[in-house]
C-alpha cells in the first residue's frame, strides 16, 4: 500500500522475556491486557518501545505476548494470550483488525460513514484507537509501543476498508514530548494522502445523513466525538417540534445539528473554544439543503459554559431541551471529589434553564465516576432546586465503542424530564 510506504514497520530482532509474579499471571489469565511494572519479577533485558515481549509465569508457561513500553507503568501492552501460534507482527495485526471489523459489521447505518474501527484495549489494541471518516483513516496513539508497527497496522486496515485513501497520525500529548527517535520522526498531525498532497486535514463525512466536517490534523481526539453518535440520534428524536434547545460543551455542534434537523426553532451551541464554535457554524452551513436545518436559528456562543448559563438565567431564558456533555472533570482518582462538585454545579445551573416538562440530557466521560454515583448527585441537586427529575433513559457505549474492561467503561448519559 503506497500510502503507508514510509511508515515504520516492526522487525523485532529478538524478544524480551518477562517473568511475572502471581498477581500479574492472574490478570493475564483473565484476559487483562495491561501488565504493570510492579507485577514483573524478572526481565531478560531492558527494551525499546514496541519491542516484542513474551510473558511467562513462575513455571515458565507462556501467558501471552505484547509490546514493551519502558515509558509507562503498564510495561507490557498484551496483544495475545496463552501460547498463540501467531507471533506479534503483521499477521496478528490483520487478525485483530478483522475481529474488530466483524464486531461492527451490520451495526453502522447506511447513511453513516464515520465510526471507530478500533477502540483501544477493548479491541485488543491497548493504547491505540483507529477512526474512519469517509475515506480518511486516523490512527491515534497513546503509547510509543505502537509506533514501530504503524505501517503494519495501517496496511491491515487499508486491506479491510478499501475506501480509505488518506491517513492521519495523531499522538497523545505525552508522545508529542518524546524524542524524535521514539516517534520515528513522525509528528502529531502527520497527513498522508493518495494523489492530493495539498490536503490540510479537513474531511467531510456523514453521520446519520447529516454532513459534518472534522479536522483530523488538529481537532480534539481524532477530530470528532464519534462516541456520542447514538446519543445525538436520540436527541434528534426528542427534539421533534422543540422550540429552544441549549447544547452546552457543543464542540463542533454535533447535538445541535440533530436538534435543528428535528425541527427545533432555535439552537444555542456553547463552547469555550472559538474553533469549535466556528466549526459548528460551518456544519450548519454544510447542511443548507435540509429545510429544517436551514430554517433553524443557530446561536454559536464562545464562552465558559458555567458563565453562559448564569447569563441565560439572568435573561430568564428557558429551554425545551438542555444537553450537558462536559469533558472529563476527573482525570485522576484524586480529582474525583472536585469533579463531582463541578458536575453538581453544572446540573444545578442546567435544570434552572429548563421549562416545566422540558428535558435534561446529561452525559459524562469520566471513567473514574460511575453512572449510579454521578446521576444520584444530578437527581439530588435537581430535587433541591425544586426541579425533580423523572429519568426515562440511561445509555452507555455504542457498538463501535466496545468497553470490555471496567477501566474502559467511561461513557454514560441520562435522559430525564424536568
Ligand atoms: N458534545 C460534543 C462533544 C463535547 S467534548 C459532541 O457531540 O461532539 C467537550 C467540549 O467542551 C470541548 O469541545 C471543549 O472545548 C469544551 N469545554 C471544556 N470546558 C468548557 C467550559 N468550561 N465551557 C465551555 N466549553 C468547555
Amino acid at each position: 500500500m503506497i500510502l503507508s510506504h514510509n511508515l515504520p514497520r516492526g522487525n523485532p530482532p529478538d524478544r524480551i522475556a518477562v517473568r511475572v509474579k502471581d498477581k500479574g499471571a492472574r490478570a493475564l489469565r483473565q484476559g487483562h491486557p495491561w501488565l504493570f511494572e510492579d507485577s514483573i519479577e524478572k526481565i531478560s533485558r531492558d527494551g525499546k518501545p514496541g519491542e516484542v515481549a513474551v510473558v511467562f509465569d513462575q513455571d515458565k508457561a507462556v501467558l501471552g505476548a505484547g509490546l514493551y513500553d519502558p515509558s509507562s507503568p503498564v510495561r507490557v501492552k498484551v496483544l495475545s494470550f496463552g501460547p498463540s501460534k501467531i507471533p506479534v507482527g503483521p499477521e496478528l495485526f490483520r487478525k485483530l483488525c478483522l475481529e474488530a471489523k466483524q464486531l461492527r459489521d451490520g451495526k453502522i447505518s447506511a447513511d453513516t460513514n464515520a465510526w471507530r474501527l478500533i477502540n483501544g484495549e477493548s479491541d485488543a489494541f491497548p493504547g491505540m484507537v483507529a477512526d474512519k471518516y469517509a475515506d480518511v483513516l486516523v490512527l491515534k496513539v497513546y503509547t510509543p509501543a505502537f509506533i514501530p508497527w504503524l505501517g503494519d497496522i495501517a496496511d491491515a486496515l487499508f486491506e479491510l476498508y478499501p475506501e480509505l485513501r488518506r491517513l492521519a497520525i495523531r499522538f497523545s500529548r505525552e508522545i508529542q514530548r518524546m524524542p524524535d527517535e521514539v516517534r520515528f520522526g513522525l509528528i502529531d498531525g502527520t497527513l498522508l494522502a493518495a494523489g492530493s498532497p495539498a490536503w490540510d486535514g479537513a474531511v467531510q463525512f456523514l453521520e446519520n445523513g447529516i454532513i459534518f466536517e472534522a479536522d483530523v490534523k488538529s481537532g480534539q481526539k481524532t477530530g470528532f466525538f464519534l462516541d456520542q453518535r447514538d446519543n445525538r440520534a436520540a436527541v434528534g428524536e426528542l427534539a421533534k417540534g422543540a422550540g429552544k434547545v441549549l447544547n452546552l460543551f457543543s464542540y463542533s455542534g454535533g447535538f445541535s445539528l440533530y436538534a435543528a434537523r428535528a425541527g427545533a426553532a432555535e439552537v444555542y451551541s456553547v463552547d469555550f473554544s472559538k474553533h469549535a464554535i466556528a466549526a459548528a457554524s460551518r456544519n450548519f452551513a454544510l447542511n443548507g439543503n435540509d429545510r429544517n436545518i436551514a430554517a433553524c436559528k443557530h446561536f454559536g456562543i464562545t464562552g465558559d459554559a458555567f458563565a453562559v448559563m448564569n447569563e441565560l438565567d439572568k435573561d430568564k431564558k428557558l429551554f425545551d431541551i438542555v444537553i450537558v456533555d462536559p469533558p472529563s472533570f476527573a482525570k485522576s482518582a484524586a480529582e474525583k471529589d472536585t469533579a463531582i462538585k463541578s458536575y453538581a454545579r453544572l446540573a444545578r445551573s442546567a435544570v434552572k434553564l429548563i421549562r416545566k416538562n422540558g428535558i435534561l440530557i446529561f452525559a459524562s466521560c469520566s471513567s473514574r465516576i460511575c453512572a449510579d454515583e454521578l446521576f444520584e448527585v444530578v437527581h439530588q441537586v435537581a430535587a433541591a432546586a425544586d426541579r425533580p427529575l423523572d429519568e426515562f433513559s440511561r445509555t452507555s457505549h455504542a457498538a463501535d465503542h466496545p468497553a470490555k474492561f471496567k477501566e474502559s467503561n467511561y461513557l454514560k448519559c441520562m435522559y430525564a424530564r424536568v
